[in-house]
């Protein structure tokens, strides 16, 4: 069933004014994968582009605010000599712990440096370099390839109606991962694009969301067995899907009983992004009336797409999903064509009537996932990934009396030493998605 190409191919890209991608987290503990730091201004940098949809109309901005890669620059930090001394506004945070004193800005004789731990985190991030990992679902034809390309701004799925490539619908689905290096600006992203050619596809649908519940189910079960091995990888291969954007046909009327199912069984292992595929085939009112019932049925079913309110860690943080959760699911236009507007390239559509920049937020939504999936939750959506739903699958597993040790290299699971074992990997393990999460 699974499909998958090992070598992968490189892109590089030029320097340009994209930001790169999200590499911290407030889920990520230091040096959980090594990523960096840049979380808080590009948080920002979505605020900013959700404020400007929903306050002041339409951004004018197509590529979406540039963001300076070297951080924020606060003028109340910057020492003429030293480069940073303490800020003495800082206010002085009651510490959660009474054995613990709390010590900051104005209370240090002097700069100590510690923030340089994040130029560490980032240069580690560069040279190691992250996988992310995104699943398409959806019928074929609604646009999947053209998004992911879109996306990346590469080549990274094929499109179904490309000449050289005459797809055929699957009778089954099918589950094909392609890799690619991607790199900008130095920093190496190894992306994964799992495409699910066959979903939906047929007269009769019935379960057709099981190969893909296997699939993602199969990546945990290889991370679990690599976490388990006595002689395990320093860094454990990740291919356990992030993030999976399911594309809604744009009918204009309601949830289909297929994305329902498809949802209801796959929302609680993976986050899901649900979006409005070929949304400029729909008018404005169209879209929102669309976005409105879907928004319904999604509650009416219980169903939870990411980013979930009980993972909201703080204030600021709920403030900036309630706007994402707001927009969802995202209408989105893709297209790997360039189009010239007022003398700039964009990338658009051309009709007859005019041209849909799929980076105008005016025009739609695309800007709005691209912000999400890239440039403020990349490192969230990993976080969730591996905190949560991995950790869910892992206690499950571990709890689970017919462990196969043997088959993960370990002593058979009647053995004095399997007990142990088995004890101190389930020791204090609660599951997550009961009361308290453990981020
Ligand atoms: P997939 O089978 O879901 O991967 O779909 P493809 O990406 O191969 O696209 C199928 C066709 O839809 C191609 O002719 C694309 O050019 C076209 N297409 C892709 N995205 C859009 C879109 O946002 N709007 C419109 N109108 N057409 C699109
Ligand atoms: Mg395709």
């Amino acid at each position: 069933m699974e499909d998958t190409e090992a070598t992968p191919t490189a892109i590089s890209t030029a320097p340009s004014t994209t930001t790169p991608p999200t590499t911290n987290g407030s889920r990520s503990e230091p040096g959980h994968d090594g990523q960096g730091q840049e979380h808080t201004e590009q948080r920002a940098v979505i605020m900013s582009v959700l404020d400007e949809n929903h306050t002041h109309g339409p951004a004018q901005d197509s590529e979406g605010p540039a963001v300076d890669s070297e951080g924020p620059r606060d003028t109340r930090t910057q020492h003429p000599e030293n480069g940073v001394h303490p800020d003495p506004q800082t206010p002085h945070c009651p510490s959660p712990d009474p054995d613990m004193s709390y010590i900051s800005g104005a209370d240090l004789f002097g700069y100590v440096g510690i923030e340089a731990v994040l130029d560490q985190m980032r240069r580690k991030t560069m040279k190691a370099g992250f996988e992310f990992n995104v699943m398409v679902v959806g019928q074929s034809g609604l646009g999947k390839s053209t998004l992911v390309n879109t996306l990346f701004k590469s080549r990274v799925s094929r499109k179904s109606c490309s000449s050289l490539h005459h797809e055929k619908i699957p009778k089954t689905v099918r589950i094909h991962a392609v890799s690619h290096m991607i790199e900008e600006k130095g920093v190496k992203m190894k992306l994964t694009v799992v495409d699910t050619p066959g979903f939906g596809d047929h007269i009769n649908n019935n379960n057709c969301w099981e190969p893909i519940v296997a699939y993602v189910q199969e990546q945990y079960e290889k991370y679990l067995r690599e976490e388990l091995n006595v002689t395990r990888k320093r860094r454990i291969p990740d291919t356990r899907v992030h993030c999976c954007v399911y594309f809604l046909p744009p009918t204009g009327h309601r949830l289909r009983a297929i994305d329902v199912e498809f949802m209801k069984h796959l929302g609680s292992i993976v986050s899901i992004v649900p979006v409005i595929a070929k949304a400029d085939t729909l008018t404005l009112d169209e879209r929102l009336d669309f976005k409105h019932r879907i928004r319904q049925d999604l509650a009416a079913n219980g169903i939870q797409v990411y980013p979930q309110k009980e993972y909201d860690e703080d204030p600021e943080e709920s403030v900036l999903n309630n706007s994402i959760r707001e927009c969802i699911p995202f209408a989105v236009v893709g297209t790997d064509r360039e189009h010239q507007v007022n003398g700039n390239k964009v990338l658009g559509r051309k009709t007859k009537w005019g041209i849909i920049e799929v980076e105008n937020a005016a025009h739609c939504e695309f800007s709005h996932l691209r912000d999400l999936l890239i440039r403020s939750h990349l490192q969230d959506l990993k976080d969730v990934t591996h905190n949560i739903l991995y950790e869910t699958y892992r206690v499950r597993r571990l709890n689970q009396a017919n462990v196969d040790f043997s088959e993960l290299g370990l002593p058979s699971s009647g053995s004095p030493l399997c007990s142990s074992l088995c004890s101190t990997l389930c020791s204090g393990i609660q599951d997550p998605s009961e009361g308290e999460s453990q981020l």
